[in-house]
């Protein structure tokens, strides 16, 4: 998959006529990655009347996809961003929800509306279609390009651009995703806690069927594989212990077909289309934990602030919610109340982060289970505890959303 920012809606800027722009900005903002974080905190600044420094180390054909199920915690980030009906248009809505145990036999199938209708939509959108929603007001962006230093003397941060060009901003978001390079030039590695479910996943895109609605699961033993709607494709994951990574996804599929013959119409198809010779991403499965999200005027947001696993599907959803109430912070700020507006935002976001980056820990022994004996008790809990308790911190979440954000 393609990329499409920068080549259709955001504007290729170079790096110094960006810094041109923000330098009469009543708030000079950087944010380092023009990811789902840095994009959304990008275009709500731009509507707040700012003009942040959006800069992004991939170039705008780099890979870019793999599917999402966004819980409806970003209805309201989509409405401050003017973007609702294009983010409808652009994804479709994941009503229903299938498990099938290690045999491959329907444990239960849930309607997604009855446990989370009260609070929205549960959709599913492929990220380049994200993307490009998020981008659809327009804006600039410079690709290939990072930061390599980042010093505060006195008021300002002095950052240094790997291209040798250097400027001043009142505020630096680091928003480079699990990975952060950035994250590293302002925390120490011990301020930053990995957590490795010693699993990793293939993810695939594979052809639409007519349950254009259903969310399907194969919950295995040392294998997972996941299947999830979008706007005219169905993007799989297929899991297993990164030990069982190196033979190559196609001895995987055909290990995983030995063990269960039959999952279903959708699973056979997926499972024969993911070894085609179609494009196949890895992923590892592992997920990280910052010890602060703020240093003077530099702030961390999204995954660079606390990654997730992909198990409760709502990484996405935390990241875009925390750009909105970090915007909404720094467009309320003169440049002397950066330091503490960074302080709140944290205050304001990391619990709710961190609750549902647990959430998603906590599911990740369910999902990614290597023993026969315990997958058996697992599928066995699995037809009685419904999916309303396992995803009962996250339910929480969307009853007590951030308020006065605008
Ligand atoms: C396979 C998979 C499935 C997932 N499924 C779901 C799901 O169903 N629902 C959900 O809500 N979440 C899901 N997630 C999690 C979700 O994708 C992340 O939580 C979310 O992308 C975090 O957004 P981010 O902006 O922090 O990071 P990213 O979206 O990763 O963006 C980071 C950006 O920074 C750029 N970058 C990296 N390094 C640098 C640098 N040094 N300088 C400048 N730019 C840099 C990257 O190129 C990228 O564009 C899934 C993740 C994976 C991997």
């Amino acid at each position: 998959m393609v990329q499409r920012i920068g080549e259709t809606v955001l504007k290729e800027t170079s790096i110094r006529t960006q810094v041109e722009a923000s330098r009469g900005d009543r708030l000079r903002v950087l944010i380092v990655g023009a990811g789902i974080a840095g994009l959304t905190l990008a275009q709500l600044l731009r509507r707040r009347g700012l003009a942040p420094v959006l800069v992004e180390r991939a170039g705008p054909d780099a890979p870019n996809g793999y599917m999402l199920a966004l819980m409806p915690l970003v209805d309201p980030v989509f409405e401050a961003l003017g973007a609702t009906e294009a983010y409808r248009s652009g994804s479709v809505a994941m009503n229903r929800f299938r498990i099938r145990d290690r045999r491959g036999s329907v444990i239960r199938e849930y309607t997604m509306g009855g446990l989370l209708k009260a609070y929205g939509d549960y959709r599913g959108v492929s990220r380049g279609d994200l993307m490009e929603v998020l981008a659809s007001s327009g804006g600039a962006v410079t690709h290939g390009i990072t930061v390599t230093g980042l010093e505060q003397p006195g008021s300002v941060v002095a950052a240094a651009f790997d291209d040798g060009s250097e400027a001043e901003f009142d505020a630096v978001i680091v928003a480079d995703g699990l990975h952060s390079a950035t994250r590293d030039l302002v925390l120490t590695p011990e301020q930053v806690k990995v957590y490795d479910t010693g699993w990793g996943g293939w993810v695939v895109w594979t052809d639409a069927d007519e349950d254009d609605d259903l969310g399907e699961e194969l919950w295995g033993v040392g294998a997972f594989v996941g299947t999830y709607p979008v706007n005219g494709r169905l993007g799989a994951i297929v899991c297993g212990s990164r030990d069982d990574a190196h033979a190559g996804l196609d001895s995987f599929v055909a290990r995983l077909r030995t063990a269960v013959p039959t999952a279903g119409d959708r699973m056979a198809r997926v499972l024969t289309e993911a070894v085609d010779g179609r494009d196949a991403y890895y992923w590892s499965l592992t997920d990280c934990r910052s010890a602060t999200w703020s240093s003077g005027r530099i702030g961390l947001v999204g995954d660079a602030a606390a990654g997730f696993l992909p198990t409760a599907g709502i990484g996405a959803g935390m990241a875009m919610e925390s750009a909105w109430v970090l915007a909404d912070r720094l467009a309320r700020s003169d440049p002397a109340d950066v330091p503490a507006a960074l302080v709140g935002y944290e205050k304001a976001q990391r619990p709710r982060v961190e609750a549902a980056q647990d959430n998603s820990r906590n599911l990740a022994p369910l999902l990614f289970n290597d023993a026969s004996f315990a997958a058996t008790l697992r599928d066995c809990a699995a037809r009685y505890i419904p999916l309303g308790i396992m995803l009962g911190p996250i339910r929480k979440l969307l009853e007590d959303r951030p308020a006065g954000v605008h």
